[in-house]
């Protein structure tokens, strides 16, 4: 097992299968991008595909989702979620991607075992998609998100960033928007991960804010507080049900006392949390030729020392070294 020494154990690791990029959303990276990994200290397919079987034969792993970056730019995606979904035992497999390449790949990764999608979009505004992501793909993202639904990769959920000035007056209509096609919204308060470094507490959009946008036209009513479970979505039930939006409030409402992650980056370190600002590499070890059991010993250490909290409510609070998009969000 994963535990820590709060008795936290981690069932869900988190993968990122590139740190590269088709779009530049203002709240993860500059418009320039960033200085990619280089090719040689990328894991290769194999080297993930090992891990990942460690993980769920060794270390009590039950759900994998793959992440970035964007995860569909890397070639090898379809192949490395059939190996996945063929080790035993079969983890629940995700994936959590801006929806651009979903037209082209949703069936074949379904048919490969993939379970479901997270979609990333933030506004129904094609000029806003174009301000908020520097890229005019809104429609393809559009394209994407129905052939995750047309493919089974169900429950599609959406996942929306709002930003003060930009999108922070869309909530409600999203949220109708995502009733009427059956999508499940989640809306995730901006961290302080952006490669720019230009989060601010101030200017952020709260959980409390989107709740109180939301129910100037729904009626919500909390799901109970063991519906939430580990997952960091808490939920509401719309005009009823069955609808449900969830709201992820890491910053204002964190849930570190009940975390059930671990994260591998593409470059093969270990992180105990988004947060962390310290690493552990596995990649060495991997092509040092150490047997599993070493790999997974090294793999239970790097949990062990995970902190309490992500430190974001401390005025101390120091800003990880790698932005989300090479941590894989
Ligand atoms: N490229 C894929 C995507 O956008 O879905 C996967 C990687 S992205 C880093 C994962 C999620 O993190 C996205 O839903 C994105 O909106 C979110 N994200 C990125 N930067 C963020 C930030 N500073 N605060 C909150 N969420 C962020
Ligand atoms: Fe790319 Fe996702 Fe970051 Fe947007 S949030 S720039 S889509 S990695």
């Amino acid at each position: 097992m994963l535990i820590d020494t709060y008795g936290r154990v981690a069932t869900d690791l988190r993968v990122s299968l590139t740190d590269r990029c088709n779009l530049r959303c203002t709240y993860c990276m500059p418009e320039e991008g960033l200085q990619w990994l280089a090719k040689p200290d990328l894991l290769s397919d194999d080297e993930i595909v090992r891990l990942i079987g460690i993980a769920v034969t060794r270390l009590g792993i039950t759900e994998v989702r793959f992440t970035g970056g964007e995860p569909l730019l890397r070639p090898g995606i379809v192949g490395i979620v059939e190996r996945v979904a063929a080790l035993e035992p079969r983890p629940q497999m995700s994936l959590t991607t801006n929806g651009i390449g979903l037209k082209r790949t949703a069936t074949a990764l379904k048919a490969a075992g993939l379970d479901r999608v997270n979609v990333s979009l933030d506004t129904l505004r094609p000029d806003v998609f174009k301000a908020l992501t520097r890229r005019d793909r809104h429609q393809d993202v559009i394209a994407g998100l129905e052939a995750a639904r047309d493919a089974g990769l169900t429950p599609v959920k959406v996942n929306c960033v709002l930003m003060p000035g930009l999108n922070d007056d869309e909530a409600p209509d999203l949220l109708a928007w995502a009733v009427e096609h059956d999508y499940e919204l989640r809306f995730i308060e901006q961290m302080p991960l952006d490669a720019q470094h230009g989060w601010k507490r101030e200017g952020m959009v709260t959980a409390g804010d989107i709740l109180a946008s939301l129910r100037t036209r729904f009626a919500l009513t909390e799901e109970g507080v063991d519906e939430r479970g580990s997952a960091p979505a808490e939920r509401w039930l719309v005009d009823g049900g069955p609808h449900r939006v969830g709201v992820i409030a890491s910053v204002t409402r964190p849930f570190c006392a009940a975390c059930d992650r671990t994260r591998l980056t593409a470059d093969g370190q270990i992180r105990n949390c988004l947060f962390a600002t310290e690493e552990t590499d596995l990649r060495n070890a991997l092509r040092s030729d150490a047997p599993d059991e070493e790999i997974a010993r090294i793999w239970r250490l790097a949990m062990w020392g995970k902190k309490a909290g992500s430190g974001l409510d401390d005025p101390s609070f120091l800003q990880p070294a790698r932005p989300m998009s090479s941590i894989g969000g």
